[in-house]
């Protein structure tokens, strides 16, 4: 079995009886390192699978790597083992431990649109900016491990005494909707671990093993958590490249990959040299390009696979001209060398430069699949069916509440909503109760009190047949009782109802092939959906299609022929990165986005951009002058300085110029 690995690879599938890191830099091979061993440990270590957790940062690297490892071994033999991200673990954790946490069984998974509104009504402010801030600084306390009570001594000033504040009457409000957020999710499992041993001790008997993915970016909850269930015996095999750590604008901590050194003295660290990925080109110009970041540990990549073709960067005339020429040059390419259009991918810093690449792509009939975009469970009417899906596992979720009682509209007005929150929150109850308290009959009309009445017993009758019967039928069920095709149709938006309605319908088809596969019930499907959408967005599925999608999205995946679009100053790196001194974490970006390229690799900038209406001049990337000159073949505006280019040195000191015009400390 260990016959595909190297040496150093095998070394660290044997080691088993301490704590083990991986540390190497891109396409190494560490992925393929937990894959297996977690074959190995059940093969021929003795384990039984259902003692072993591995652990992704995305639902799409979880999946990939289930496959992985039943590519490799009988899946009979993986019974009960866990792959999945450090979010789905918390969440089924938190699921088995509700009772201790003080949920219901039935809790609800807030979005990120619940989290401003509860932000925006707390601070009294609906200005988008501050309360997205607000959400933003709170979100960071959560994931540092620091409770409202500590975020409140902690306070230096007003400001941050506010901020905590708000977050201590954000934690009121979801413990009162008996929701958690995305956060807590890691956050609650460490917090009752600490304070519970009985019911650590019992998740530490339960994984045996952990194995780790992407560990640079893990952050302090998600640190602490590995802690916990590994315990004093440290049994976890971490991976991870401090060179790809791109998320610490989400609170990730590279000094993690450090300070399990210090708190693991008996740490084992073993690192991979040979790429199985990239042609030499392609490496060099990565290693090239992460040279300019200052170094936490040192590394080397080398690759049999050839030199390979140059790097082509190219200039466009503006963004309409990059995205028709990414999509010729993928037409003539697949012509020419035979390859299938899954074999491209498209790479870009921001979400926002996906639509002109689709609408080109559309219009050359090129099939492609987005990811790591705007979510299919953002949409309105998908958002308006898991609204009640909400609150059909959750009376108390009351954001659900509001949006399934006023979508459809059913003669419940605003009027009546106001004294129904006043009653609620006078009583510390959730909507739902307070429909029913004797009390609330005398503050409102009849007609509206019968409408809230008849509302909640429409909820209570599903709520009875949800963990029973088939998820789809009875959606199926639910769409028709409260007539939501027609309301679509009804309502006069821009977006054609025929669209939503086929999305509406492409829920039920999912909620049924889900059922299918593994017999979810409504309930189950609606605390995933909450998490998929969470994390990444829902994976289109298309076998043969060209992948666009997000620097970000893209870690730990590879394409033979990479295009990576926008490289510009002020898209890669990113203006808020150049403005807030994280041109460090912009590189790694780009060092992402280049090894995700197995043989070919095109860099792209465009000489102008509408931004706001208005075109603006823009500039190449300074990462592009990163490169190696002789390794690239530039077509554009930076061609006539390239020309002046000879050495390397000279290649530094034509870029130390440029970042001085730029007026950055920064390389
Ligand atoms: P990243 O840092 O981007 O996540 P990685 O270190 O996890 O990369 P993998 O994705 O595991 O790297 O491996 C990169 C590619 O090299 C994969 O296609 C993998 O199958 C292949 N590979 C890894 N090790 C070997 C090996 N010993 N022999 C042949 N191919 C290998
Ligand atoms: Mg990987």
């Amino acid at each position: 079995m260990l016959h595909t690995l190297n040496a150093p690879q095998q070394a660290a599938v044997r080691h088993l009886d301490g704590p083990l890191l991986v540390l190497a830099g891109a396409g190494s091979g560490k992925t393929r390192v937990i894959t297996q061993k977690i074959a190995y440990m059940v093969d021929q270590a003795g384990y039984d699978a259902r003692h072993i957790a591995a652990i992704t940062f995305t639902n799409k690297a979880a999946r990939e790597m289930q496959e992985r490892v039943h590519g490799i071994m009988d899946p009979a033999r993986l019974k009960g083992l866990i792959v999945s991200t450090f979010h789905s673990l918390g969440l089924q954790i938190i699921r088995t431990e509700h009772a201790a946490l003080g949920y219901k069984p039935r809790f609800s998974i807030l979005d990120a649109a619940d989290a401003m509104k509860i932000i925006s009504d707390i601070i009294g402010s609906t200005d988008k900016d501050e309360v997205r801030g607000t959400v933003g600084t709170i979100s960071r306390l959560k994931n540092d491990f620091m409770s409202p009570d500590a975020a409140m001594l902690n306070a230096q000033s007003d400001g941050e005494l506010r901020i905590a504040r708000a977050y201590r009457a954000y934690q009121d409000t979801l413990f009162a909707y008996q929701a958690v957020d995305f956060d807590d999710l890691i956050r609650l499992p460490v917090e009752l671990f600490e304070r519970d041993k009985d019911i650590l001790t019992k998740w530490q008997l339960r994984l045996r093993y952990l194995l780790i993915d992407e560990y640079q970016d893990t952050n302090v909850c998600q640190y602490k958590l590995v802690k916990q269930l590994t315990g004093f015996h440290g049994k976890f095999t971490a991976v991870g490249d401090d060179d790809q750590s791109i998320y610490a604008w989400r609170g990730a901590n590279v000094e993690n990959l450090a300070l399990l050194k210090e708190d693991f003295p008996r740490l084992e660290v073993i690192k991979l040299e040979q790429n199985y990925r990239s042609t030499s080109r392609i490496l060099k110009a990565a290693n090239a390009v992460i040279s300019n970041n200052p170094k936490l540990f040192e590394k080397q990549l080398w690759s049999e696979l050839g030199i390979g073709d140059p790097i082509a960067v190219v200039e466009m005339k503006d963004e309409e001209h990059e995205a028709e020429t990414v999509a010729m040059r993928i037409l003539a390419h697949k012509f020419e060398m035979r390859t299938k259009f899954s074999d491209y991918a498209i790479l870009y810093r921001g979400n926002h430069q996906a639509r002109i690449i689709e609408s080109q792509l559309r219009n050359h009939k090129i099939p492609y699949q987005i990811s790591g975009g705007q979510s299919f469970f953002d949409k309105a009417e998908i958002k308006d069916v898991l609204g009640y899906l909400r609150l059909i596992a959750n009376e108390n979720d009351d954001p659900a509440f509001i949006r399934a009682v006023t979508t459809p509209k059913r003669g419940v007005g605003n009027v009546t909503l106001e004294k129904l929150g006043g009653l609620a929150a006078e009583r510390k109850i959730s909507l739902f109760e307070a429909v029913h308290l004797p009390s609330f009959e005398t503050l409102v009309q009849p007609a509206q009190y019968e409408a809230l009445q008849t509302f909640c017993a429409f909820i209570n009758r599903i709520q009875g047949r949800a963990t029973r019967e088939p998820a789809g039928a009875l959606l199926k069920e639910l769409l028709l009782a409260i007539d939501y095709e027609t309301w679509l149709y009804d309502s006069d938006e821009p977006r054609p109802a025929e669209a939503k309605w086929k999305n509406v319908l492409e829920l039920v088809a999912w909620f049924d092939k889900r059922a299918e596969e593994n017999g979810d019930s409504l309930i189950d499907m609606t605390q995933k959906i909450a998490l998929i959408t969470l994390l990444e967005g829902r994976e289109e599925e298309a076998p043969d299609a060209v992948r666009l999608t997000t620097l970000h999205a893209s870690k730990g995946l590879e394409y033979p022929h990479v295009f990576l679009i926008g490289c510009e100053e002020g898209i890669l790196p990113h203006q808020q990165s150049i403005d807030g001194g994280m041109v460090e974490e912009e590189r790694r970006l780009m060092y992402v986005g280049i090894t995700r390229a197995q043989r070919s690799l095109t860099i792209s900038y465009c000489g102008k951009r509408k931004r706001a209406g208005e075109w603006q001049i823009t500039e190449p990337s300074r990462f592009l002058l990163e490169l190696p000159p002789e390794e690239i073949r530039i077509s554009g505006r930076l061609a006539g300085k390239k020309n002046v280019v000879v050495s390397k040195e000279e290649g530094k000191a034509k870029l130390a110029n440029l970042l001085a015009g730029l007026g950055s400390k920064n390389g």
